[in-house]
């Protein structure tokens, strides 16, 4: 039996534009997205089959634990579903078992990429696992049949894990602009900061989010451009002032449970420093240091019981 754990970060959108709807159903967006410490431990072991007359030929079968009860176990869960998509399409002439375990912390349907993060390990572990000796763009080549947020993961994991030796791929990186509809990424420079992240009790449908959303009403629009270059500078004042998302207005509008907690934690913070990612609910703030993320964590716990502090991945 082999086994490999793999750190399975969250992640957060640091802007969020959306510049047009396609036919498809999908949207053309342009977003910085940001890994975070918080992580799944996703520990991945495979049990190579019997060889000789009583081996059952080319079958691979999968198991999934997890320390969230409601959560699928099947197909339904990312982690199963991207076990089944790399045995599809390397699993041949091999026999055994995957089995998965993952331990969650990433609140669930929280604009956090929690499942995309579990999938994309799963495709790492096994690359690592079968020896395939696939670099970050084809592993993204295989996240992207899962979903958007699946290739920036296994971008980001591949810095985190140094282990599965592939942190020097030019694709590894712990923040890109995604593109198109959030699958064309491009590495730049990240963000250094503690965070206090804080999720209202509930969950938001994404799709809910971009069919609401007017595109021709969205008042301010982040620089994406501007961002970047802030990045690399580590001005923090331009990087803030981006800090924009413009599916905000639509989640705050539909969900006051949402506006109060953003509410509660601009109280805290500059204005500028505080967000929703992704399609909500969590907000997040930028924090000047640990210990400032500490006590915002400990007050704005007795709201939301799923807050944490964190920092950005370097
Ligand atoms: P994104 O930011 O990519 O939109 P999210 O953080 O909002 O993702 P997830 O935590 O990925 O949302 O959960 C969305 C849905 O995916 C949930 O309803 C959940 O049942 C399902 N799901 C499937 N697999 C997993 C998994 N391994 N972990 C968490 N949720 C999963």
């Amino acid at each position: 039996m082999q086994r490999i754990q793999i750190k399975a970060c969250a992640k957060i959108n640091l802007s969020l534009d959306v510049l047009r709807r396609l036919e498809n159903r999908y949207h053309e967006v342009e977003m910085v997205m940001q890994q975070i410490l918080l992580h799944d431990d996703v520990a991945v072991r495979w049990f190579a089959g019997e060889h000789g007359q009583n081996a059952q030929k080319e079958k691979v079968e999968i198991e999934l634990s997890t320390n969230r009860p409601y959560l699928p176990r099947d197909e339904r869960n990312l982690a199963y579903k991207a076990a089944m998509v790399m045995t599809d399409r390397y699993g041949g002439g091999r026999s055994g078992k995957i089995r998965i375990d993952i331990k969650k912390r990433i609140p669930v349907a929280a604009g956090l990429a929690g499942g995309s993060s579990n999938g994309a390990a799963v495709i790492h572990a096994l690359n690592y696992l079968w020896q395939l000796g696939l670099g970050v763009k084809e592993l993204c080549e295989v996240g992207s049949e899962l979903g958007s947020d699946v290739p920036f993961s296994i971008m980001g994991q591949a810095k985190e894990n140094t282990e599965l030796g592939l942190a020097g791929d030019p694709l590894a990186t712990h923040c890109a602009v995604a593109r198109g509809t959030g699958t064309d990424l491009e590495p730049v420079i990240g963000l250094k900061s503690h965070l206090v992240l804080t999720k209202p009790p509930m969950g938001v449908s994404t799709a809910e989010v971009y069919q609401g959303l007017e595109i021709g009403k969205i008042e301010r629009h982040p620089n994406t451009r501007e961002l970047v270059t802030a990045l690399a500078k580590k001005n923090y004042k331009i990087i803030q002032k981006n800090m924009i998302n413009v599916l905000e207005n639509f989640t705050l509008t539909r969900y006051p449970n949402v506006m109060y907690t953003k509410n509660k934690v601009e109280r805290l913070f500059d204005e500028e420093a505080v967000l929703m990612s992704g399609s909500g609910p969590t907000i997040f703030a930028l924090c000047r240091n640990r210990s400032e993320a500490q006590r915002a964590c400990e007050e704005l716990k007795t709201y939301n019981k799923e807050t944490f502090w964190t920092r950005t991945t370097y």
